[in-house]
């Protein structure tokens, strides 16, 4: 087997009593988007920062080429950054803060010159070398931010939150252009956000931080149709959760009883699955369907329109179970049901089990 090409290697992290990163594993490959996606303060900026050599790990190792790297200082480590804020020199124009990283590593001033217009050409900057970053919107000087990190060809990027302060439509134009650049100019990347939607759009893999420990890396599609625990099927995409018991299991899949009445046949299960074990089962709103009467080749529960919200491509129904658990469904446009629910009134809410994941606790 070959060596992969950045090994994260059982990295933990304590700040005095609070675990910041607790064993930590993770191979990345050569030219490989991967994006550590979580809620905020899941450890996913201490990995970043102990990868770019700005924080040590309390135990633990990072390889580069089969290379340590926690002995080799942050400015000799040959990983461009890019951060949340716009981290320019004020005090220098465009081209100078481009070419800032090239002069500390003594280039020539023709070398220097020739990469910070390819960087500026990268990033669609062309002709801007002159202007001062204050003269610059947000996404502009952020798109300098990137030039500057990657004007000097690093072999790895690493990108903490970088769009988190502009504006939606701004934020999607960089992320496009970030794809772009990706896939021009084959730099690894190891992207921090808190933002699913982002992390689906610009990753190769994701890695779900929770707790200062990675639940499950894949593709998003991965993610999406298999998630390994409640946690990363609750951040991927909306679910709904319904309590259920298990009555027979092989380990992988489960039969699971739902209320009185509904037994729903093998469910993928996750976690210690035991007979008797109390379940969540996880359906996808999407994957939810409406209809008067129930369908007899699909798990059906009888339910009650809460609230319908017309949203686009989509009507948002909430609905109450005889048990009292709320379902929301998400029926695509011209759904025949969609027109004519009003609160009140009584439906049966279906889905294909092969749909449903299970998780034990
Ligand atoms: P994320 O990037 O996922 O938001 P962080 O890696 O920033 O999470 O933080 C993980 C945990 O470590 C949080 O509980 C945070 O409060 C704590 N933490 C991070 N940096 C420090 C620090 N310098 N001193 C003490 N605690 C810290």
């Amino acid at each position: 087997m070959t060596t992969p090409f950045l090994q994260i290697r059982n990295i933990r992290k304590a700040y005095g009593d609070v675990t910041a990163v607790n064993d930590v594993t993770l191979d990345i490959a050569q030219g490989e988007f991967m994006t550590f996606l979580g809620p905020s303060g899941s450890g996913k900026s201490t990995t970043l920062y102990i990868l770019a050599g700005l924080q040590n790990p309390t135990s633990g190792d990072i390889l580069l080429d089969g290379r340590t790297l926690l002995d080799t200082p942050p400015h000799k480590r040959n990983i461009g950054m890019v951060f949340q804020r716009y981290t320019l020199f004020p005090h220098l124009s465009v081209g100078e803060n481009i070419a800032f990283p090239l002069r500390v590593r003594r280039k020539p001033k023709a070398e220097v010159d020739a990469a910070v217009r390819r960087a500026l050409k990268l990033v669609r900057l062309e002709g801007f070398e002159d202007r001062m970053p204050a003269k610059m919107s947000g996404g502009q000087q952020q798109r300098v931010a990137l030039a500057r990190a990657l004007a000097y060809d690093p072999p790895v990027l690493l990108m903490d939150e970088p769009l988190s302060a502009l504006d939606k439509k701004l934020r999607e134009e960089i992320q496009y252009e970030i794809r772009r650049i990706h896939q021009e100019t084959g730099v690894t990347i190891l992207y921090v956000t808190h933002d699913q939607e982002e992390a689906l759009r610009l990753s190769d893999r994701i890695a779900v931080f929770s707790k200062g420990v990675i639940d499950q890396v894949g593709t998003g599609t991965e993610l999406y149709a298999n998630p390994a625990t409640r946690f990363v099927a609750e951040f991927i995409g909306d679910s709904d959760f319904l309590k259920g018991r298990i009555e027979a299991t092989d380990g992988k899949s489960a039969d699971i009883r739902i209320g009185e009445h509904l037994i729903l046949p093998a469910v993928s299960v996750h976690g210690s699955a035991r007979p008797g074990n109390e379940a969540a089962v996880m359906l996808r709103p999407e994957r939810l369907t409406l209809s008067s009467t129930p369908v007899s080749t699909a798990g059906s529960l009888a339910a009650t329109v809460k609230d319908v919200t017309f949203l686009g491509n989509n009507t948002h129904v909430l609905t109450e179970t005889a048990t009292q658990e709320v379902l929301s469904v998400r029926l695509p446009f011209g759904h025949e049901a969609a027109g004519s629910l009003r609160p009140g009134q009584p439906v049966w809410v279906s889905w294909d089990s092969s749909s449903a994941h299970a998780f034990c606790t």
